[in-house]
């Protein structure tokens, strides 16, 4: 189910793991170290217009290769990092890497960036955003920001004036993880997003083909009745693109376009179909 596949962010971290208090210590630590060493890098996955087969897009995905521990999970280190208070630091590090990145990609390819429930909970965030985009001299309008689900019940009233602030500088805001988590239809209507996003484990049911899209057609038709586009993420075949391409006018992401991949390999994916920008021709070339 979508909850036994750690959807449930605003959970701390497991319970097998609370008692893991070595594991837990070392973790801390790592965290700390990481981000005085600046050891976080933004992955990037394609998003895709699934009518046309083009690229529209990288959503980030930070990513962590410690010394001590190896790859750990984004699904691990943010909230630890979000109960440590240093969600906001290592966001800041990740998100200004992936404005240099995305300033060399063709500027008709967006950026999605993930932000956690406790950014939001800031109440200068959007402006520390604004003022980052305004630094990597990035425009809003190519800038999407995601926000799951899950934890919208903390304060839709703030979160409402965070959206709309942003939303009034041209930064789109998605509804992440649609389908996981608590909010009601009401809260939904309430809220300005721009688009929602299927969870994967909605669009894992197209895999067997056996009528389960049925949880797919319902989101899908409520984002329409909404006037909300659509994105479904975690296409991981061609027979689940097949049923989601029927569907029609929708976005999709997901391991059939291939892994996540780091800056460099981005470069080199883009350079191949034209899309890249050269060094020479940016207005700015500032180090990471
Ligand atoms: P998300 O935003 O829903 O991201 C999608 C996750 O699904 C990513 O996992 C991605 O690698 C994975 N995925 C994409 N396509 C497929 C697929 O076809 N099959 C399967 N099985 N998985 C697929 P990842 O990178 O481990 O990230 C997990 C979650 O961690 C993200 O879920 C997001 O909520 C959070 N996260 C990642 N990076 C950041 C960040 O920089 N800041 C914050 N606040 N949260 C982040
Ligand atoms: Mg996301
Ligand atoms: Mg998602
Ligand atoms: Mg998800």
């Amino acid at each position: 189910s979508a909850k036994k596949d750690g959807k449930n962010r605003c959970l701390w971290f497991e319970p097998t793991m609370e008692n893991d208090l070595r594991f837990r210590n070392q973790l801390e630590q790592g965290l700390r170290r990481a981000l005085a060493e600046s050891q976080f890098e933004p992955f990037y996955e394609q998003q895709i217009d699934l009518d046309s087969g083009e690229l529209v897009g990288f959503e980030m995905l930070a990513r962590w290769d410690s010394p001590e521990l190896g790859l750990v999970s984004p699904e691990i280190f943010i909230p630890i990092a979000e109960e440590m208070g240093l969600i906001v630091e290592l966001s800041e590090q990740l998100v200004s890497k992936a404005l240099v990145d995305a300033s060399g990609w063709d500027p008709s390819l967006t950026l999605a960036i993930n932000i956690s429930p406790v950014q939001l909970r800031d109440p200068w965030f959007a402006q520390k955003l604004l003022k980052l985009l305004v630094k990597h001299n990035f425009p809003p309008q190519r800038l999407e920001i995601e926000i799951t689900e899950t934890c919208l019940h903390d304060n839709v009233a703030m979160v409402r004036s965070m959206i709309v602030s942003l939303r009034n500088q041209g930064v789109r805001v998605s509804l992440d993880d649609f389908g996981t988590g608590f909010s009601s239809l009401e809260q939904l209507r309430s809220l300005p997003f721009d688009r929602i996003k299927i969870d994967r484990a909605f669009v894992g049911e197209l895999r067997d083909n056996e009528g389960g899209s049925r949880i797919v057609d319902a989101i899908v038709s409520l984002g329409r009745g909404m006037g909300l586009p659509v994105t479904a993420e975690g296409i991981e075949d061609a027979q689940m693109l097949d049923a989601l391409r029927k569907m029609g006018k929708l976005k999709g992401q997901g391991y059939h376009y291939g892994k996540p991949e780091n800056a460099e390999q981005v470069h080199q994916r883009l350079l191949a179909s034209g899309l890249a920008i050269a060094a020479e021709e940016r207005s700015e070339f500032p180090a990471r």
